[in-house]
């Protein structure tokens, strides 16, 4: 343990977790967190104090965190060389606090990195990603009613053909392994693949998909949204696909019956009529799904999907209440969980104070709201609300919106902070 650790010791405490995958929060929690690399210090520099007003206006100073910096990315290549963005000391700290937040890290080139966040992701076995997407008015929007979007999107990050177990056409492996794959579709009589085929694996297990659907599940209960959709393509693949689908039913029917319901039920016993603290559970297929985010946005609430549909589902659905720059993010498990700006370093912006820092705050609310602060988090949206509707903004709103009194993004952090301080007066 470092000294600086020993000081954040002295000053807070840490998170601990319950036997149902949740945090117990003391009032000065210990909380990690990484800068990021390129504006990553842009924005947080704008955050960090737009948080902690918010948690000092929200508890009259009763609660405060304890901020634990962390090194990853090119901070610690130039701490631990060029080979170690990511230190032992990073996993095990964000490990033993429980709850971190974190900025963009850049994917480094050379070095077989395939991403710092995926190593992240599978090493803390963080296995929910989590997507929440809300309009704010003021935000320039490509469609007519951006405000009738609400949803949370729940992402399976472990498994699928995400998983990395793929070989590339014409390698020994790839060989060998259609060899195999071959004799069984021979034996069926299935048509055989081509030998010079590159080959990707999906997988899919019940363990999985299910922590995933109970944390999608949970989640709907208590911040209160009517329903939680499995989204899915198993008309086509049956057996991984189509057994998410029917292991998500199977946890809802199993684990929540009295509060869950699913769409057939409600019709049949009520009359498509939504019944008070009981959740509809219901699946759609994914392109469908596309199509009725679109559409009918009204009609959704939670999602739980696979980890490739939820993958292209988050930024189709961030891009309809006005882009990626605004969408925040977590990834979560059942020891931990690392709350996360979506959208990337953004380098050619670094150092100069400009980009929008309101993925980062979001992704900041995300974790009050985890952390049952919920007060601190609904502090946040409504200062960040009226700032939108103030059109002071960063540069990449300004320039859609007439009116716009275009700020640095420290600037807009600071005028987050005013009106913090006005909400609460
Ligand atoms: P990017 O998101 O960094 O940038 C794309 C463009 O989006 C920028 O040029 C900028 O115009 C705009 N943009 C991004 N963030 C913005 C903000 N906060 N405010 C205003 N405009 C913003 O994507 P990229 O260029 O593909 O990736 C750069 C690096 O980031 C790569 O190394 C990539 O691997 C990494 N990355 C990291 C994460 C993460 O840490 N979660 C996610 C995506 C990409």
């Amino acid at each position: 343990m470092t000294s600086e650790m020993n000081e954040a010791e002295k000053a807070g405490k840490i998170i601990e977790w319950d036997a149902d995958g949740r945090p117990v929060v003391p009032e000065n929690p210990i909380i990690p967190y990484i800068e990021g690399d390129g504006t990553g210090p842009d924005i947080w520099a704008a955050a960090q104090p737009v948080f902690d007003v918010a948690v000092y206006h929200a508890y009259g100073g009763k609660r405060s965190i304890i901020w634990h910096e962390l090194l990853a990315g090119e901070k610690a290549q130039r701490v631990y060389g060029p080979d170690n963005p990511l230190p032992e000391q990073t996993f095990e700290d964000i490990a033993r606090y429980g709850v971190a937040i974190k900025g963009p890290l850049t994917t480094p080139v050379a070095g077989g990195f395939r991403s710092l966040n995926v190593a992240l992701r599978q090493r803390l076995d963080l296995y929910a990603c989590v997507r929440p997407v809300r309009y704010f008015p003021g935000v320039p929007a490509p469609v007519v009613h951006p405000e009738k979007v609400d949803v949370v999107i729940f992402r399976e990050n472990t498994e699928d053909v995400y998983a990395g177990i793929e070989w590339e056409a014409g390698s020994r492996d790839a060989i060998e392994v259609l060899a195999v794959i071959n004799k069984k579709l021979k034996d069926s009589g299935s048509q055989l693949v081509s030998l010079e085929s590159a080959v990707g694996v999906k997988t899919m297990s019940e363990f999985n998909s299910n922590r995933l659907v109970r944390r999608a599940i949970q989640y709907a209960l208590e911040n209160g949204y009517p329903s939680v959709t499995l989204v899915h393509k198993g008309n086509i693949m049956k057996y991984t696909e189509g057994a998410f689908r029917d292991w998500g039913y199977q946890v809802a029917r199993g684990e929540f019956p009295e509060q869950t319901i699913t769409e057939v039920e409600l019709y049949e016993k009520f009359n498509g009529q939504i019944q008070p603290a009981v959740i509809v559970i219901k699946d759609r297929i994914a392109d469908a799904m596309f199509q009725q985010l679109l559409l009918r946005p009204e009609e959704f609430g939670v999602i739980a999907t696979p980890n490739l549909n939820g993958d292209y589902l988050s930024d189709a659905a961030a891009a309809q209440v006005g882009g990626l720059g605004m969408a925040p993010g977590a990834n979560i498990g059942d020891r931990c969980a690392l709350f996360e700006a979506t959208h990337g370093s953004a380098p050619k912006y670094a150092g100069q104070d400009r980009v929008n820092p309101s993925s980062l705050i979001l992704s900041g609310v995300e974790m009050f709201r985890f952390m049952g602060w919920v007060e601190a988090a609904e502090l946040i949206i409504k200062a960040l609300t009226q700032t939108f509707a103030q059109r002071t903004v960063t540069y990449d709103l300004a320039r859609q919106i007439e009116g716009a009194q275009e700020v640095k993004c420290l600037e807009f952090g600071v005028a987050i902070q005013e009106n913090i301080r006005r909400i609460s007066r």
